[in-house]
């Protein structure tokens, strides 16, 4: 826990596991209600002096926490995927990813323009400034235990707010790691503070109850969201809701099958699932089902399971033992309901694999709407194959969920993405483009999928109020 510029160890503590194991890998302290009464106390006597610092001095700052991240890639990528699971490919992109929101970040802090109003009368005129929201509470979750504080820190930082963070209660020892890297960078005491706690509630309650909170930036589940969401309008706080998905991948009928499936394959599979934009719906059309199973089907069982610092694999464990019981049902569900296992559709617990927390990566066919994974937000290696006969059906089926984060479309004519692409309700769309995320890119859903934008010029306006001066001349 950092407050105020220390490093605080005298407190009770809880352990942090490595998922692919059960080992204990570190603890850390798990905070009182006096700490966090003491952090936000923290940031709020920071804020009245970091606001005062020019934006090229806090870019300054978030080009040195930049420098540090890349120079301790491999470190921050080997506790990663110790902690969190990920193939260490992965954690290695994950903090460049991490990194990227530092640097655009850094710049973007000197591009805070206000402007000014032409004013209908002789002798006033109209200027408009951004200023920095307040004392920002985060909260991220363990998926992207890195890249998720980091676009939310940067830009807030760069906006000229301080910030208290509260990680994931599985990922304390990454945010630890960010956070000493932000001290290093010479973030003053207060600007930057660290919560690590095992029960998460009073922490979100505070920041949403107390007066000196001004901003609530939240990426979770929508169940929680949704919560705080409640609790923070009634204290009319600004939020950002980064919240569940149910992405949608169309192939349409003009598409290579052959060249759709190698790509859905990748980013289905990639974190374990455990992606809020991960495919979880995947439409062929009918005429292309057999080639684009035959395809996939053969990637997903060449994919290696195991522990992701391991030479070769390509796909780590799941979270913890809850995440494997959901999967489980999800794919229990579906297949009594008739759907078909073309690959993988169990837990993993050979040999190395017996004590973590591992599920075979899963192709399911014939997914039809009376299913649960046809609704549900998976979060694990499942991919749900699904055929359709017309653009009409599948645009109205891809549509159909209460999420709106991400979609993907696979088609070779440009009409056909054109009109999919804005047809389709969600915040973010990959035209033959399973990546379709950037710090130079606006990242956020719609519907129940959350409020508001991260990285781009957009990310930095979730931390600014706007201020208009009159003046009489
Ligand atoms: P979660 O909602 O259980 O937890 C997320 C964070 O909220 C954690 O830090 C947790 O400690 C905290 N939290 C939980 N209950 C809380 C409470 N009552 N008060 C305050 N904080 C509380 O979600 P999770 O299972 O850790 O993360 C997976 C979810 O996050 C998925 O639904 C996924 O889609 C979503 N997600 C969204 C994005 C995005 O950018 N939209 C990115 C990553 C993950």
């Amino acid at each position: 826990m950092y407050i105020n510029g220390q490093w605080l160890t005298d407190r009770a503590v809880f352990p942090v596991t490595n998922p692919a194991t059960g080992e204990t890998i570190g603890e850390v302290p798990d905070c009182t209600d006096s700490d966090i009464e003491a952090a936000i106390a923290g940031a709020e006597a920071a804020f009245a002096e970091w606001r005062k610092t020019t934006a090229y001095h806090r870019a300054q700052l978030l080009y040195r926490a930049w420098e540090l991240m890349i120079r301790r890639k491999r470190e921050l990528a080997e506790l990663m995927t110790r902690e969190q699971g990920k193939p260490l490919k992965a954690s290695l992109n994950e903090v460049q990813y991490g990194a990227d929101f530092l640097l655009w970040f850094a710049e973007e802090a000197k591009r805070v323009y206000g402007h000014s109003i032409p004013s209908a009368r002789d002798n006033q005129r109209f200027m408009v400034q951004k200023v920095p929201v307040g004392v920002v509470g985060a909260i991220t979750p363990w998926n992207y235990p890195v890249s998720m504080i980091t676009r939310k820190l940067a830009p807030a930082l760069a906006a000229g707010c301080t910030v208290i963070l509260k990680p994931a209660e599985s990922t304390p020892l990454c945010a630890r790691a960010m956070v000493e890297i932000f001290e290093e960078a010479g973030f003053p005491p207060g600007v930057v503070n660290l919560l690590t706690v095992s029960d998460p509630a009073p922490v979100g309650e505070a920041f949403c109850r107390d007066p000196r909170v001004r901003k609530l930036t939240f990426t979770g589940s929508t169940a929680v969201g949704r919560q705080l969401n409640a609790l923070a309008a009634a204290n009319m706080k600004r939020v950002s809701m980064e919240l569940g998905g149910h992405a949608p991948a169309i192939v349409f009928p003009d598409a290579d099958p052959v060249h759709a499936a190698k790509g859905l394959a990748l980013v289905k599979f990639l974190n374990t699932g455990q992606a809020c934009i991960s495919p979880n719906r995947i439409f062929v059309h009918e005429d292309q089902l057999e080639p684009f199973l035959t395809e996939l089907t053969s990637r997903v069982n060449r994919l290696v399971v195991g522990n992701g610092l391991a030479d070769g694999t390509g796909i780590g464990p799941l979270i913890n033992e809850r995440a494997i019981q959901k999967v489980d049902n999800q794919v229990q569900d579906a297949v009594s309901k008739g759907a078909r296992i073309a690959s993988g559709g169990k837990r993993l617990s050979e040999g190395e694999l017996a004590n973590g927390c591992f599920y075979a990566p899963t192709v399911l066919a014939g997914v039809t709407a009376d299913m649960r994974i046809y609704r549900e937000e998976t979060f694990g290696p499942v991919a749900p194959v699904i055929s359709y006969r017309s653009e009409d059906d599948v645009l109205a089926m891809a549509n159909d969920t209460e999420y709106g984060l991400a979609a993907y479309v696979y088609s070779n004519n440009l009409a056909t993405a054109m009109r999919a692409f804005e047809a389709l309700d969600f915040g973010i769309i990959g035209i033959n483009d399973i990546n379709p995320t950037s710090a130079a890119a606006p990242f956020g859903g719609m519907k129940n999928s959350g409020l508001g934008r991260e990285g781009a010029a957009e990310g930095i306006e979730e931390y600014l109020e706007t201020k208009l001066g009159g003046f009489a001349i």
